[in-house]
């Protein structure tokens, strides 16, 4: 391994190899022996992420939805949402190997089974089958994901609440719209999260739900999927092939970077607060990261990148306050009541990126009503 190289990427998720993917000569260390291992994400964007992300994203789409059925889960839709553009349905970890590939191929290395130990400004100190190294390098960017292990103790994130998200395989009974993606509410099961079931094809979906880490999810998901049995939408109440992670809902700090230090993705919690989503927030922040370090020195570019960001730090900032107020009165209710007073309507066109923009003036609406 080159001990002394321009950027140190510490691990190889999304955000990681995206990074080493548009920095030409970057070294990320990813601790786990693969990258894309162990699965956790639904895979769920925009076409804009898709267009943001490029040729990776376009080569791992497997599915194509054009509207999201809200529904309780004990039965009633509340909404029909149609988002902006179609939802796409990415295969994550194939998407992790182009991007790997790509990465490779734009000059980058990438050394799995490599773990950091420790960060200081121009430095990384990794443990790896060659032993214990320190690497040198102009830039350092954390890419950690949920563990915010390094983020967190160098002050570039706050402490985000943290979900538990679980998912498998399931079969249904048919019937079911295989362009539409169905989202449950239930405020006693899913308390700050929602239920989802993502057809796959006429009789296979992808099931899974999240809820607060304190909560305990196996006796809630044993409830959801029984529902869901009873219902008739899936012929049996199990899952296969189950999979999950932690699902980051925090909001950026401003300065997420010190010296020539940066966060990125879940690190620095750039999701989206009301349903986790990263892949759109860190294409937003990598895109911009690497626009500018293409063009200025490290330190010069952290400056110009913080700038830019700014705009879209405060979207985030506003979809946390907004996803705090709808936490507080209960999904499901809130859903309910925007719908029963004709303040949420399933013709209207809704924005899935930019949560802030479909539901503040609803939620005013509604408190103004209310008040
Ligand atoms: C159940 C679930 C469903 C989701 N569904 C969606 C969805 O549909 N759409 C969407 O946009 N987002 C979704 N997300 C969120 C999305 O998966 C994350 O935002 C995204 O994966 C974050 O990427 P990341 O690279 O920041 O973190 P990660 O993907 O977690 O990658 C971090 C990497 O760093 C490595 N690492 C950590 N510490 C070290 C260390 N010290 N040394 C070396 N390596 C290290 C880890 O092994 C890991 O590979 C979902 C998340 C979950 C849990």
């Amino acid at each position: 391994m080159r001990r002394s190289v321009e950027t140190l990427i510490v691990g190889g998720g999304f955000a990681g190899l995206l990074t080493a993917s548009r920095i030409p000569g970057a070294v990320v260390f990813e601790e786990n022996p693969h990258v894309g291992i162990p699965p956790h994400c639904t895979g769920l964007v925009s076409e804009r992420t898709v267009d943001l992300i490029g040729s990776p994203a376009k080569e791992s789409m497997i599915a194509r939805y054009r509207s999201i059925v809200v529904e309780r889960l004990k039965g009633g839709e509340i909404v029909n949402l149609v988002p902006d553009q179609d939802v796409v349905k990415l295969d994550r970890v194939l998407l992790e190997k182009i991007l790997e590939t790509e990465a490779i191929n734009q000059g980058s290395a990438i050394y799995t089974k490599a773990r950091v130990l420790g960060i200081s400004n121009n430095s990384i100190v990794v443990s790896s089958k060659h032993g214990v190294h320190r690497y040198t390098g102009s830039l350092v960017v954390i890419a950690e994901g949920s563990q915010q292990k390094f983020s967190r103790s160098l002050g570039l994130v706050r402490k985000p609440e943290l979900l538990v998200g679980i998912q498998g395989f399931a079969k249904t009974h048919g019937g079911l719209d295989e362009e539409e993606i169905y989202v449950f509410v239930d405020d006693e099961i899913f308390r700050d999260f929602f239920g989802w079931l993502i057809p796959l094809d006429s009789r296979t979906a992808l099931v899974g739900m999240a809820t607060c880490l304190r909560d305990t999810n196996n006796r809630r998901l044993g409830l959801f999927l029984r529902i869901l049995y009873k219902r008739k939408i899936l012929a049996e109440s199990v899952l296969t092939k189950m999979y999950g992670g932690l699902v980051v809902r925090g909001s950026p700090l401003e300065k997420h970077y010190t010296g020539s230090i940066v966060a990125v993705g879940d690190a620095s919690n750039f999701t989206k607060p009301f349903s986790g989503g990263g892949l759109y927030p860190s294409s937003v922040q990598i895109g911009t990261l690497a626009s500018k370090l293409r063009r200025y020195e490290p330190m010069e570019a952290l400056i110009r990148y913080a700038s830019e960001i700014r705009d879209y730090v405060k979207s985030l900032k506003r979809q946390l306050a907004i996803t705090r107020i709808i936490e507080k009165l209960g999904i499901e209710r809130t859903l309910l009541m925007l719908s029963r007073l004709g303040i949420l309507r399933s013709t209207e066109s809704f924005n899935y990126d930019y949560h802030d923009k479909s539901l503040y003036t609803k939620l005013k609406k509604l408190i103004g009503i209310r008040s």
